[in-house]
């Protein structure tokens, strides 16, 4: 008979409200000190998903008091517009941060644009200068979704030094970033993508997995053993009624959100998989809010040591 478990469920949209009302009070006593973070938003096009991270973003700069700034430019933008724009941006001693909503257009060379950052505004950690300071252990702040995860163990006090840690993706954003912080914690860390073989195997002797890849309820139940830890960073939207049946039964508050929306959000993990957890972030409301608490925190950080550099 397997064990019974009774996991908990790490809520990430209490831990990022309580993390906001923290950054709210710092920002109060910079602005006493005529310090006042400002963040700059660059979003392209006119993408739907991207425009509700942005607003999502922008809600918590007015929660917090940072100022902040959103240019839409238009889907046809040139790279070298783009650019111009960032430089111009650089140049504004005012701004402390400069965030460039992805993913952008095909004509547009995004490694260029990251690039064109200035490392002391990268708020979103994904310079390469910054990524290198990260290898280090050396990073003035961490890249946004890796460091909301490390708040969500900090908060629940779990352990990291000597866990076995899978991690499934090794995208920039996510994966790499995540098995450098996870490191510096002392954590064994082996990372998975699409040619790693049997990866059901290497997650049965995981203490935590992390599932960052953009497939919904790929991590099956039968690939993780009792009591593991799970962290599902994924976020994909179901709009096929087989599928949501599927994945979480009719009786689901999910089909009832499809049922009113025609979609609804699954992640990386099978909602089964999580019955078998210790601990684990559900989606939505686990990661995805702790991603945006992080941002908030790094424009504050990159206000004071720019100030302080001055
Ligand atoms: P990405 O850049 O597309 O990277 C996906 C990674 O998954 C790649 O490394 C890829 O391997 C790997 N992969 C794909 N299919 C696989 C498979 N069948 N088996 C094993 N590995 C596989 O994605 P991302 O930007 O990291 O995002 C991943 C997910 O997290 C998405 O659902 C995204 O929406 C979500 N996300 C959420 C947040 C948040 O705040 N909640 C933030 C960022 C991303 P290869 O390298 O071999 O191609």
């Amino acid at each position: 008979m397997p064990q019974k478990n009774n996991p908990v469920k790490l809520d990430g949209t209490l831990l990022a409200e309580k993390l906001t009302e923290a950054a709210k009070n710092e920002v109060e006593k910079l602005r006493k000190k005529n310090i006042v973070p400002h963040l700059e938003v660059i979003l392209v096009g006119n993408d739907p998903a991207s425009r509700i991270y942005v607003n999502n973003k922008t809600k918590a700069c007015d929660k917090t008091g940072i100022f902040h700034n959103t240019n839409l430019l238009p889907e046809n933008v040139s790279n070298e517009e783009l650019l111009k724009f960032i430089q111009e941006l650089n140049s504004k001693k005012e701004v402390n941060g400069i965030l460039v909503q992805l993913p952008l257009p095909p004509q547009i060379k995004k490694d260029k644009i990251i690039d064109a950052i200035d490392p002391i505004k990268d708020v979103d950690g994904l310079h390469p200068y910054n990524m290198g300071l990260l290898m280090a252990g050396r990073q003035q702040w961490n890249p946004c979704t890796p460091g909301g995860i490390l708040s969500i163990f900090k908060e629940h006090s779990i352990p990291l030094e000597g866990k076995n840690c899978v991690i499934i993706g090794r995208s920039d954003i996510v994966g790499k970033p995540l098995s450098l912080l996870l490191m510096q914690q002392n954590a064994t860390v082996t990372i998975c993508h699409s040619k790693t073989k049997n990866i059901p195997e290497l997650l049965k002797k995981a203490d935590i997995v992390c599932a960052a890849i953009g497939k919904a309820a790929f991590v099956k139940p039968d690939f993780i053993e009792q009591n593991t830890i799970i962290i599902d960073v994924g976020v994909n939207r179901i709009s096929e009624e087989k599928l949501v049946d599927e994945i979480f039964g009719k009786e689901a508050p999910q089909k009832e959100t499809f049922q009113k929306r025609g979609s609804c959000l699954c992640g990386d993990v099978h909602p089964q998989a999580y019955t078998k957890s210790s601990y684990y972030t559900p989606v939505p409301g686990g990661v995805g809010p702790m991603t945006i608490a992080t941002l908030i925190n790094n424009t504050i950080t990159a206000a004071k040591v720019q100030k302080n550099s001055q």
